[in-house]
């Protein structure tokens, strides 16, 4: 019985050479603006549900994260937000792309969670 192949391996469709999971991420080559755009339109639609200052420093970090360079740590002109944003970064950028937020985030949003019902 013939089997469909699955990519579910961590290689770059760009480089067949590299296979890790984070190259995936901030991989260059043609077409991988467009994948990380599409990816990001993903990221985006979810963050409407976080607290709007959360949301653009979660975005700029993970665009920082794709540029490997460091996010612009002022945006966040709430402490809460602040702090929890070089929390974030100081665990590895590559886990906010793959969805795991530092718990330095609860308070922000639960506050936000509150004022919203
Ligand atoms: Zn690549």
């Amino acid at each position: 019985m013939f089997r469909q192949q699955h990519r579910d391996s961590a290689e770059c469709p760009r480089c067949p050479d590299i296979k890790n999971n984070v190259h995936v991420f901030i991989c260059t080559r043609q077409g991988t603006s467009y994948a990380f755009n599409v990816g990001m339109e993903l990221v985006d639609e979810h963050l409407l549900d976080f607290q709007p200052e959360m949301a653009i420093a979660i975005q700029d970090s993970i665009l920082a994260f794709r540029e490997q360079q460091e996010p612009d740590f002022d945006l966040g002109t709430d402490d809460d937000i602040h702090h929890a944003m070089v929390q974030q970064w100081e665990v590895g950028g590559e886990k906010l792309t793959w969805g795991v937020l530092h718990t330095a985030w609860q308070p922000t949003m639960a506050q936000y969670l509150k004022s919203t019902r």
